[in-house]
């Protein structure tokens, strides 16, 4: 029994399948993913995007391949990246079997929707000789016909059986390396659509609400639903869809986790929103901040918070806090205890000093916990 069960999730127990070397379900962390939007025929702007995505800790990334030319380029991508890589494919099933040869690490693709059985067939056994995971992508706005004339219009039970019927298609195949996603952009839809199936399967699910919007309301309403999802323990990959830079869609992906205690990387700051009350700039320090301590990885926990109403409060949780004081003179707290004073002066290099050190500590006593296990 958890100090604090009000914070505890219980995830759903799910399968696990590998995406390339990574474990996707089961009790594996959950991951990050995100999509280049370069042209996947310019291999070199898509391997460039994909690293920086790896640099914002993205763990696994989807690229298109509409034609021949650019399952032609992913060989080269594939082969540049660390991270796995999942082919999108629509329809055409040769795609899927170039993307197979080229090295993807996962097909997403329906096969109820790429003819006949032959043809499904045929790209099950490019997923299975070359260690393809599969994804099933149900989308809200490109339902089957048949659903649609049967459910009278996009609905979660609609969405569910969708889903059930391409992983049937799989399992008749004998294959079962499947993850799955049930996405829409409205938000009701999606959630209600993702609690039916994580009941219906024990396949691995991948979240998003799609085409969710621009960066700010894009992650409100991914955060309202796939926070809502992820609380409720359902979840083993997302995707944040943004009109934006993958690299946000990475960000916003990781504070979504980080924000429901499911994983943590880089440096978590807790800060207030300022008042006239505040001894130093907040709003300005803490964006500066966040800019200087994008490079580090190590999960931690810093308090930026502008006088003493809420700052030794939040010093008190956080490993590293700052606290404003009286005539320039500002408190730093280090592991939750009032250390010293420091006044405006280089004040934000102090802290960025400070966080580095602290990260290179933490990342010696996990590599020696790491020795010593
Ligand atoms: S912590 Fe202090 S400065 Fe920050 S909002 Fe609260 S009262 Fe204002």
């Amino acid at each position: 029994m958890s100090i604090r069960p009000y914070r505890d999730i219980m995830r759903r127990t799910s399968r696990q399948i590998m995406v390339g070397n990574v474990p996707v379900g089961g009790d594996a962390p959950i991951l990050v993913q995100t999509m280049t939007n370069t042209l996947t025929t310019d291999a070199q702007a898509t391997i460039r995007q994909i690293k920086q995505a790896e640099e914002a800790g993205v763990d696994i990334v989807r690229v298109s391949c509409p034609d021949v030319e650019s399952t032609a380029a992913l060989k080269e991508i594939v082969t540049n990246v660390n991270v796995p890589i999942v082919a999108d494919i629509h329809f055409h099933y040769k795609r899927a079997i170039e993307a197979a040869e080229a090295g993807a690490a996962c097909l997403r693709i329906n096969p109820g929707n790429i003819g006949s059985s032959d043809r499904v067939r045929e790209v099950v056994k490019a997923a299975k000789d070359h260690g393809c995971s599969i994804r099933i992508g149900v989308n809200a706005g490109s339902l089957e016909k048949h659903l649609l004339e049967q459910f009278g219009e996009p609905c979660p039970e609609a969405m569910v059986q969708s889903a059930l019927e391409h992983v049937r298609i799989l399992e008749d195949n004998d294959f079962f390396e499947t993850k799955i996603s049930v996405k829409a952009s409205d938000v009701f839809l999606a959630v209600a659509a993702y609690q039916g199936l994580s009941e219906a399967c024990d396949y691995p699910l991948h979240l998003g609400i799609t085409e969710a919007g621009a960066l700010r309301s894009g992650t409100v309403k991914s955060s309202i639903g796939m926070g809502m999802l992820l609380w409720s323990g359902i979840g083993d990959t997302i995707r944040v869809s943004l009109s934006a830079d993958p690299v946000e869609e990475v960000k916003v992906g990781f504070d979504m986790l980080k924000s429901l205690d499911l994983r943590h990387r880089g440096v978590r700051i807790v800060s207030c929103p300022s008042c006239a009350r505040q001894a130093y700039p907040v709003i300005k320090t803490v964006e500066t901040l966040e800019k200087r301590l994008e490079h580090i990885s190590t999960p931690m926990s810093l308090s930026i918070i502008g006088c003493v109403v809420n700052g030794p409060g939040e010093a008190r949780e956080t490993d590293i806090g700052l606290t404003g004081g009286g005539n320039g003179t500002h408190m730093v707290y280090l592991n939750g205890m009032s250390d010293h004073k420091i006044d405006d002066d280089g004040l934000v290099e102090h802290i960025v000093e400070l966080v580095e050190k602290k990260a290179a500590e933490l990342d010696a006593e996990k590599a020696k916990s790491g020795l010593n296990a």
